[in-house]
């Protein structure tokens, strides 16, 4: 058969329609789809045969086409994936998972109307603000609160609305990036500010910020050295003589928090975070801090202090730019209300769960999944429980880690990153590390053995 011949032999998409195979499929789908799927697939066997290809034609073979083009358009690119990397707080998967409560909240707000902006005693138009800025008071013991989109937004909106064409004080130890497109000198610039240096790398004095105060200084603005440390011969000013010095020249203080925190985690025996409570009796005027990272909650930028300033903010219209909608703000509020029992939230908050999960309960979880694992893979590989350490990660508690227990996977006849493809490839995807010819699983963040070993047992077997 030439190859004129074969391209006829594919036939009209009119009379593919009719085959029963493709009328069943035009029941499951529509129509008009399938005939798109089909036109895609009749092309890519013409330009095979025109490339001297052969393609094998049959109603089965191109029925089959059809559905996995489907299936494949069908298919999610947003995937539930197994952290086991060993960062608690990843920002490229996704940050922090819900604690229930906000799930729960966030489905009932999806699917119906809500009284996001209706205020159901007086009768008439309410505030989205009102159902968490009293909340966050009570929590933080600041006047008054705002929230946006995510702390970069809160930044930003907090410049933009008391330093915009003025000055912004900032020490040279404080001008951080974190993660290519956060990087403080930028966002203060595209806030419609000017950033003033004051103090040193590793030195700054409040002499040095009272220096740099002048008529055009709008802000001192303090950020949390999220991801980083500056350790040996250094000095910082702290934020309560800052707040007094701001008090006494008539300039605003606010304080970039990154993570914050509403309690104080050296109770679970973690490493310190600025708790957002002291830094606003520390005399901040305001202070912005991410929904996402220690909180627990959804992407949001939170912003607290003095009642006047957030009033000022929220008459800013890039307020309007940056406002939450109805499902960050079910979830955030029953994140919120779950710090009322303090006693409880690091049961009831994954990401407070995962930082204080006793090792014991790790271990054996781990122990778990490698004798699956041992199973599965038999003689073809190594497997080992070894010490580790987690990252708590996204900029909280830089440099610090927490004792973990580590899965290590050695393939007799493949490389770390052939395992690691395997793993990611799972359903669901598990996500580790490779280190040297090792593939690493942190199962500080794993719930059950079943995300791990379910999904390689069929891939191998
Ligand atoms: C993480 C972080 C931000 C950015 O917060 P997002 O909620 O990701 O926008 C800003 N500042 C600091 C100090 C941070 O650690």
């Amino acid at each position: 058969m030439d190859s004129n011949e074969k391209l006829r032999e594919i036939g009209s998409i009119d009379k593919l329609i009719r085959t029963p195979l493709m009328e069943r499929l035009s029941m499951r789908y529509s129509r008009a789809r399938v005939v798109n799927a089909l036109r895609t697939i009749t092309d890519s066997y013409r330009e095979c045969i025109r490339g001297g290809k052969d393609v094998p034609l049959s109603d089965e073979r191109v029925a089959e086409d059809v559905e996995a083009l489907i299936a494949g358009e069908n298919a999610r690119s947003l995937k539930r994936v197994v952290n086991a990397t060993g960062t608690v707080i990843h920002t490229n998967l996704g940050r922090a998972p819900l604690p229930d409560a906000s799930v729960e909240a966030l489905i009932l707000a999806a699917r119906g109307p809500v009284n996001l902006e209706f205020d159901l005693e007086k009768g008439r138009r309410g505030n989205r603000d009102s159902h968490l800025e009293k909340i966050i008071c009570r929590l933080t013991g600041a006047e008054a609160a705002t929230v946006v989109n995510n702390n970069a937004g809160a930044l930003f909106l907090v410049l933009n609305t008391l330093s915009k064409r003025k000055d912004v004080i900032v020490s040279r130890g404080e001008l951080i990036e974190i993660g290519g497109s956060f990087r403080i000198p930028e966002i203060i610039n595209a806030s419609g500010c000017k950033m003033v240096e004051t103090g040193t790398t590793n030195r700054t004095r409040l002499e040095d910020y009272n220096e740099a105060i002048s008529k055009r200084t709008g802000v001192l603005l303090k950020v949390h050295a999220s991801n980083y440390r500056v350790v040996g011969f250094t000095e910082s000013v702290d934020l309560k003589e800052l707040s007094s010095l701001g008090k006494r020249r008539g300039v605003c203080v606010a304080e970039d928090l990154g993570s914050g925190a509403f309690v104080d985690l050296a109770r679970y025996g973690l490493p310190r975070e600025p708790v957002v409570r002291e830094r606003i009796e520390m005399g901040a005027d305001l202070v912005m801090f991410s929904g996402d990272k220690l909180l627990g909650g959804p992407q949001a930028g939170i912003i607290a202090g003095r009642s006047e300033l957030i009033k000022k903010i929220n008459k800013n219209p890039v307020k309007r730019v940056l406002r939450v909608d109805k499902l960050t703000i079910a979830a955030l509020e029953a994140l919120l209300r779950l710090y009322l029992d303090e006693e409880r939230i690091h049961e009831k908050i994954p990401i407070l769960r995962y930082l204080t999960r006793p090792l014991s309960e790790i271990e054996s979880l781990a122990g778990a999944v490698s004798a699956k694992l041992n199973d599965l893979f038999g003689e073809d590989a190594l497997i080992r429980v070894v010490d580790g350490f987690s990252e708590i990660g996204s900029g909280s508690l830089p440099g610090e880690t927490i004792p973990t227990k580590l899965i290590t996977i050695r393939h007799r006849k493949f490389s770390a990153g052939w395992l690691a493809k395997l793993f990611r490839n799972g359903n669901p995807p598990v996500i580790g590390r490779i280190q040297k010819d090792l593939f690493i699983m942190d199962t500080r963040c794993i719930e059950k053995t079943d995300d791990i070993a379910g999904y390689i047992e069929k891939k191998i077997s």
